[in-house]
């Protein structure tokens, strides 16, 4: 499913809207997600992080258990916005990887200007997926 100019750009706002809510005492690196649903649904997501940092969360990967825990699990697209327009980690595309390969990426700055596109699978080529570990 593909996405209008305009389209994306909401999206993108949404992200940028959402990173208000950071929570990243440690690193200072906010990041807002958010995750459009193929029934038109947006989760929105930022980092969470924690005092003993291996327990943290990105932002990615709350919007995806958002909304997964509602039900969800077709995804049309995630835009994520950072100071910087950073790339999604990658225990992040792994996430991203298992509920559809096809999902679109968008990365914005802190602004909401869309700086790269692309899809999971060009993010994570090879992934590991429900095939790999399919049984008889
Ligand atoms: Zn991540």
């Amino acid at each position: 499913m593909s996405l209008s100019a305009e389209e994306k750009s909401r999206l993108l706002e949404r992200a940028v809207a959402a990173r208000q809510w950071a929570y990243a005492p440690y690193s200072h690196y906010a990041v807002g997600a958010a995750l459009l649903t193929e029934s038109g649904k947006i989760y929105d997501g930022v980092n969470v992080e924690s005092a003993a940092y291996p327990t943290s969360m990105c932002a990615e990967r709350v919007a995806i258990f958002k909304a997964v825990s509602e039900g969800e699990r077709n995804f049309t697209a995630i835009a994520v916005s950072t100071d910087n327009a950073g790339m999604p980690c990658g225990a992040c595309r792994q996430v991203m990887a298992e509920f559809g390969q096809d999902t679109l990426v968008l990365i914005g700055d802190d602004e909401g200007k869309l700086v790269r596109e692309m899809t999971v699978r060009d993010l994570l080529p090879g992934a590991f997926t429900a095939q790999d570990i399919a049984r008889e």
